[in-house]
């Protein structure tokens, strides 16, 4: 197999380049990503691989997404490698627009998603960021009208954020979500992890940490959140990081709760020296059963990957 790929950098060339597809009724898969590819991109692009007969990876670093000049000028492009990998995972084109064709001269519509944008990362990095999310994606997916498109549970709000606005503007595609991919000590996979010290990057597993406290708690069958979050904030302070936030919410609204009744998102974001890093869990005692058979975070730091499908889970469970 070459891997070898076409890029489209404009949308009439990504258009054309599907147009035979659509016309032949293949179905279209779209991973939209902003490059520095990594494992838990390309977990997400297999997926697409076997649900799809032509798989697009989008690569454009959105910058109406970052709240801070500094990140999106630091943020890693490696575009020559990015397409190699996508294609070394089954991608059949990649999609990498220039900034002034996203948002050529006079460009001036946003999409905004109400209520649930508001909370932990709008909350915390203000409207912008989902504001630029929802705007890109909401264009990625119009652009391509692709059948199916793929994204990451790292980013749990963000996948309600998008679910809520292909509702709400009656986009025809569904939404498939793939589990985190982590490291092999735990820590989530993401393109800034590149940016962190070896220091910072024993630290930055204070995040999964956090997240394993609670769950192992949760596990033995603590319910309350104040004892559940006690017990994340304990262990990440033993990392010394200090969370921006650390909630237990509904996974569906949002909005936090105070006893666990069925499944609960635990989200945390926390700067590590420069990097701003998150992560979650969903907190579910009908996981129980699968989830017993995770071993507990190892303190290693190793920079091995899990193979794809056996990656990490937050053991939400003791055994
Ligand atoms: P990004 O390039 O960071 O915008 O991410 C592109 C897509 O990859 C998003 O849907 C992310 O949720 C997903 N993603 C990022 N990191 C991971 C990970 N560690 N595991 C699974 N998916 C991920």
């Amino acid at each position: 197999m070459s891997h070898h790929i076409p890029t489209a950098r404009t949308v009439r060339e990504l258009r054309e380049a599907l147009e035979p597809h659509r016309r032949a009724r293949r179905s279209i898969g779209l991973v939209p990503t902003m490059g520095a590819l990594h494992e838990g991109h390309l977990s997400l692009i297999r997926r697409a691989r076997e649900q799809c007969d032509f798989v697009v990876v989008s690569v454009f670093v959105n910058p109406s997404q970052f709240d801070r000049l500094a990140d999106l000028e630091r943020y890693p492009r490696q575009q020559g490698l990015d397409a190699e990998r996508a294609a070394r995972a089954g991608a059949d084109l990649v999609f990498a627009p220039s900034v002034q064709e996203v948002y050529p001269d006079g460009f001036a519509t946003q999409v905004q998603v109400l209520g649930i944008a508001d909370r932990l990362e709008g909350a915390s990095r203000g409207p912008e960021h989902f504001r630029g999310v929802a705007t890109v994606v909401t264009k990625l997916l119009l652009m391509t009208l692709p059948d199916v498109a793929f994204f990451g549970q790292k980013d749990a709000q963000q996948v309600l954020v998008i679910r809520r606005l292909v509702a709400d503007l009656n986009i025809p595609v569904r939404i498939e979500v793939c589990p985190t991919v982590r490291e092999a000590d735990g820590l989530a996979l993401s393109s800034r992890n590149a940016q962190l010290s070896p220091q910072e990057r024993e630290r930055a597993l204070g995040l999964y940490a956090g997240l394993s406290a609670a769950a192992q708690l949760f596990g033995a069958g603590e319910r309350s959140a104040e004892a559940l979050l006690a017990a994340a904030h304990a262990a990440m302070r033993s990392f010394a990081v200090e969370p921006e936030y650390l909630e237990l919410v509904d996974p569906d609204s949002l909005e936090e709760v105070s006893r666990l009744g069925g499944p609960a998102l635990l989200a945390v974001a926390a700067r590590v020296g420069p990097v701003r890093l998150i992560d979650n869990t969903i907190l579910d005692s009908s996981d129980c059963a699968a989830a017993s058979s995770y071993a507990a975070p190892s303190s290693s730091s190793s920079s091995k990957t899990r193979a794809v499908n056996s990656a990490r889970k937050v053991p939400a469970c003791s055994a």
